[in-house]
């Protein structure tokens, strides 16, 4: 193999001569779906696939990555351009991650370059090194390590630093340090009193690298109670390898409980734990749960970071330095060097799919992972998926379930209100307002979940019903009233309210409909005396400011929340004891399959944040539907029941899990060419893939965005199988086609959204 020295990447290609030389397979950065031959200059031969290079690319210098080696290429040799630079003497990414981008390109039909590419941090994709240059270490000097306990009891600080540093003679690096939360001043007052000592290690291999076993539990854990200690105590059996748990568990019921101590047994046996959670999931709250139980480094990868701190985390990860990562989907892609157990709390939770691009999906790339590295992963969640409970019934995942709250806290009391016939204020009925009432006189708090943000969701013309249209979207712009404007919610144009109809020039313009800013001001003025907070998207724009909502709502007092799915994930609101749904209608007849399904989900996680122990919660929920059948199974028997419904509809109408589907977008300024192009594609498959079920093509549920005309053809097989050999075909026909040319088509694997 060719060995560079770490840091010093040669440059290459100018000296070479054309025979006998070996033939670089390349990734590169680019939409198109192959790879590409280079010249590798003679003499360098058995490079790691995986090792980063920087090539030239059209006009441009680009990084991409080897994948293989070649002996021939349909390129003549006069024609390929030689390699510039080989950036890494080793693979940036492990076998098994490597295996796994392989994996998902091909899965999810994208790009590799691309998925290679969306798979590191910004400025290893630029070319960075992938370790760290040497840092500065700290040790404990003879006479620290001799130094008793008693001899700092006055200086709490210095003394968890010292115990620390005890249990690692060989040392530890200062982002070590940092990571566990060692001050500064804590090791600069050790060295000023001769008992700590800061030194540089000679080389890579002599860099320290924290033993978590040594390290032991920095808050005790809690005691599991019985339900707890069942499914503990089957992850603890487990044999080693590879397995997909479920963890099953209504909102607090101690899921976390038993990640956190089952993170400890991982972390004991001096293995590295990811982490994954939804966006929304994802707070400083999360991370200082984990951070306040464990002593090893506990590293977050959140959208707050900046590339270099991005890049750190990556590098602390890879190289074994970090023993937890917590991150959102792409830190599914973190490279671990002793990879132990993945986490995935809220399972269901539809962050996990991206949506655009690479359209991956964070949960099933975190699983095919663990079969990769051959360790377990534990899914959690109070409402699993149907794909999830699909494979939970095949035997294939092993559930584990909570069914009460841990600390004794009771479940919430579920009503539904008859809207029919009823008087609404600001969306309310007189049911709804008088439980506000009682609830809030008791001190307790009330949440009313409303999943729209803004002022109203249309603005009209009470003289001739003339209603604000999007200029680029078929769908109506949301009036917001602070600042005043109508926003496009699809493709985020704005512009201020008009003074008068553009149709009669009446003056008479109103808002219609209920979003969260106008129910927030009406509830402000009913409640006069009780603060009202509003969690949405807008009022936590600004950084920080969630977390100041957050500490207002966890005070013990009085308080309404008005607030979008933000509310209804996550978090745990002790003093809510009132949930308030004012209508769930809209998912009932969804036009996409998985409405039901989402609506459940939903209703279950926004009741379970009310009530604990002492004081039991209640969930109002306004419907015009008091009698769908849906609700009544949700309520009277519980969402597994209702999951199980669901989930004999799909069999019996052939839809997730029970068939495989993929979504094949096309839009273009002009309406004709998308359709066009997707006829052809339903044509031919029609004629060709017997096996394949094409429906379409048809215009998107919303036909038009920015400005752009959408149309869908949805594919389906009851095997996975000749689904994605079909795709296959079909893009590479789209690559080639001169009218794919004209319009940008997409595929979506495994689709999350018919949008
Ligand atoms: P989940 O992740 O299922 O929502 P958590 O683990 O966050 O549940 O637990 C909910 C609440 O119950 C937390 O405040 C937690 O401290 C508490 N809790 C969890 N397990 C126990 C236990 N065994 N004994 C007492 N309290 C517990
Ligand atoms: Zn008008
Ligand atoms: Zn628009």
């Amino acid at each position: 193999m060719q060995v560079l020295g770490r840091g010093a990447s040669c440059k290459l290609g100018q000296s070479a001569s054309l025979r006998a030389m070996p033939i670089a397979h390349l990734a590169l950065p680019s939409p198109l779906r192959h790879g590409f031959d280079y010249r590798l200059p003679a003499g360098v031969h058995e490079l790691p696939p995986g090792v980063r290079v920087r090539a030239p690319f059209g006009r441009r210098e680009v990084i991409g990555w080897l994948l293989h080696e070649a002996a021939e290429s349909d390129v003549p040799a006069a024609k390929m351009r030689a390699v510039l630079e080989i950036i890494d003497s080793e693979p940036a990414l492990n076998a098994e991650l490597w295996q796994l981008a392989l994996w998902a390109a091909r899965y999810y039909q994208h790009p590799i370059g691309d998925a290679l590419t969306q798979m590191v941090p910004a400025l290893i994709r630029q070319g960075e090194p992938l370790r760290a240059t040497l840092e500065s270490c700290w040790r404990l000097t003879a006479r620290g390590l001799a130094l008793s306990e008693d001899g700092l009891s006055r200086a709490p600080k210095q003394l968890a630093a010292l115990q620390l540093l005890s249990a690692h003679p060989q040392g530890l690096s200062e982002t070590t340090c940092r990571a566990l939360q060692i001050a500064r001043e804590a090791l600069k007052a050790l060295s000023e009193k001769g008992l700590a000592e800061c030194f540089q290690p000679e080389h890579a291999a002599k860099a320290p690298t924290p033993a978590w076993p040594a390290l032991g539990l920095a808050q005790a854990e809690l005691r599991l109670n019985a339900e707890q200690a069942v499914a503990f105590d089957a992850l603890r059996k487990a044999e080693d390898g590879f397995r997909v748990w479920l963890l099953q568990g209504v909102t607090g019921s101690g899921k976390t409980e038993v990640y956190l101590q089952h993170i400890a047994q991982v972390l004991r046996s001096g293995r590295q734990v990811l982490v994954l959670v939804p966006e929304i999931g994802l707070t400083p709250q999360t991370v200082a749960r984990f951070q306040a139980r464990f002593r090893c480094p506990v590293l977050a990868l959140h959208s707050g970071l900046s590339d270099r701190e991005r890049m750190q985390v990556w590098r602390q990860a890879r190289e074994g330095l970090a023993g937890i990562v917590i991150g959102t989907r792409s830190a599914v892609f973190t490279p671990l060097a002793r990879p132990g157990l993945i986490v995935i709390d809220e399972e269901h939770d539809l962050s996990f799919k991206q949506q655009e691009g690479f359209r991956y999906h964070g949960r099933d790339v975190a699983i095919r992972r663990a079969q990769l590295e051959n360790i377990p992963i534990v899914l959690g969640s109070a409402t699993p998926s149907l794909e999830t409970l699909a494979n939970v019934h095949a035997g294939r995942y092993q559930r584990l379930e909570l069914k009460l709250r841990a600390g004794g806290a009771k479940a919430p009391l579920v009503r539904c209100v008859d809207l029919r016939g009823q008087i609404l204020t600001d969306g309310l009925c007189t049911a709804a307002r008088e439980a506000m009432t009682e609830t809030l006189a008791r001190g307790e708090q009330v949440l009313v979940f409303l999943n729209r943000r803004g002022f109203a969701p249309v603005m009209l013309c009470h003289a001739c019903g003339w209603q604000a249209g999007c200029d680029r979207c078929d769908a109506k712009p949301t009036l917001h009233r602070a600042p005043m404007r109508l926003q496009c919610h699809h493709c985020g144009s704005e512009r201020p309210p008009p003074m008068h109809c553009p149709d009669c020039g009446s003056s008479d313009l109103r808002p219609a409909g209920v979003g969260t800013e106008r129910l927030a001001d009406a509830l402000s003025q009913h409640f006069a005396n009780t603060p009202v907070y509003r969690v949405d998207r807008d009022s936590t724009r600004r950084k920080g400011s969630f977390d100041v909502l957050m500490n207002a709502i966890a005070k013990p007092e009085a308080a309404v929340l008005v607030g979008t799915q933000m509310l209804a994930k996550g978090h745990h609101f002790p003093n809510v004891t009132l949930v308030v749904i004012p209508n769930c209608d809209g998912g009932l007849f969804s036009a996409d399959f998985r409405g039901p399904e989402r609506l459940a989900q939903q209703l279950v996680q926004v009741s379970g944040r009310a009530g604990r122990a002492e004081k039991p919660g209640r969930v109002l929920i306004q419907t015009h539907q008091p009698d769908h059948p849906l609700l009544q199974q949700l309520f009277s028997q519980g969402y597994d029941a209702c999951a199980q419904t669901l989930l004999n509809e799909r069999q019996l109408m052939g839809l997730p899990p029970a068939a495989s589907m993929a979504l094949l977008r096309a839009e273009a300024p002009q309406d004709s060419a998308p359709q066009e192009l997707l006829s052809d594609v339903a044509h031919w498959l029609r004629e060709d893939e017997p096996l394949v079920q094409a429906w379409g093509p048809m215009p998107a549920p919303m036909a038009r965005k920015a400005g752009m005309h959408r149309w869908h053809l949805l594919l389906k097989t009851t095997e996975r199988k000749p689904l994605h050999l079909a795709l296959s075909r079909v893009v590479a026909w789209l690559e080639a086609s001169p009218e794919a040319r004209r319009v940008r088509w997409s595929i979506d694997i495994d689709p999350q959204e018919l949008s």
